[in-house]
């Protein structure tokens, strides 16, 4: 299965996940739809997306967040790991690709614990903040594009209630932050991202090397 773990050898990845990986047949079925795309290397790891439940559950978390939702497979893992009066607003610009996320969140039977915001999500998330929603969410996953990461946290961090938790996907991006000839503009944009969250006291952090890198952020 392996190739998008940063640290591991294809042989141990394996084993990792065959001692480990519980992933619910839903949740097989839309990653093997989702391979037969160009863009299926968006979609999160499935050790991350259990891992991700396993945070919602640790929380309790009711209300979440999501920017960037490409097929669903995280909208779904957290989704399914919610209580039945859980709710997540989900954030993203393709019809096209959410048509399939809605699809599996029918079938999993979570279609009504999702509100689906179609529109770019710093616009979306400026209604949440302004219809009264900040310090109201307990979860938030970033995984968009990687230059408005800066915006997404600013925002997210006023939606969380102390306490609750920031997670950025992709903050290690294949390795290439921490190559200085790689100047790309989303490259640059993560490393600046990054250098921020370290020196950021509003939050607790921690970056774990799982997937393509994912950063904790707990407001305080
Ligand atoms: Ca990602």
């Amino acid at each position: 299965m392996g190739n998008k773990n940063l640290n591991l050898s294809d042989r141990l990845y394996d084993y990792l996940l065959s001692v480990s990986l519980r992933e619910p047949e839903v949740l097989a079925e839309l990653r093997q739809e989702t391979a037969q795309f160009p863009m299926s290397i968006m979609q999160i790891a499935p050790e991350q997306g259990q891992f991700m439940a396993l945070l919602i559950q640790l929380m309790g978390a009711q209300k979440a967040l999501e920017v960037g939702v490409f097929t669903g497979y995280s909208s779904l893992s957290v989704a399914l790991a919610m209580p039945p009066e859980g709710k997540l607003v989900a954030c993203d610009i393709s019809e096209e690709y959410t048509a399939i996320a809605k699809r599996y969140w029918q079938k999993a039977g979570v279609a009504n614990k999702i509100d689906l915001r179609i529109a770019p999500a710093l616009e979306t998330l400026d209604q949440l903040l302004a219809s009264g929603q900040a310090n109201t969410f307990d979860f938030a996953f970033i995984d968009a594009d990687k230059k408005n990461y800066p915006n997404y946290y600013e925002q997210a961090l006023q939606l969380v209630r102390p306490g609750g938790l920031i997670a950025i996907d992709n903050v290690l991006w294949s390795g290439r932050v921490a190559d200085p000839a790689d100047q790309d503009g989303s490259t640059n944009a993560i490393r600046a991202f990054n250098q921020k969250l370290h020196q950021d006291e509003r939050v607790r952090i921690s970056l774990l090397p799982i997937a393509d890198g994912l950063t904790l952020a707990m407001k305080v």
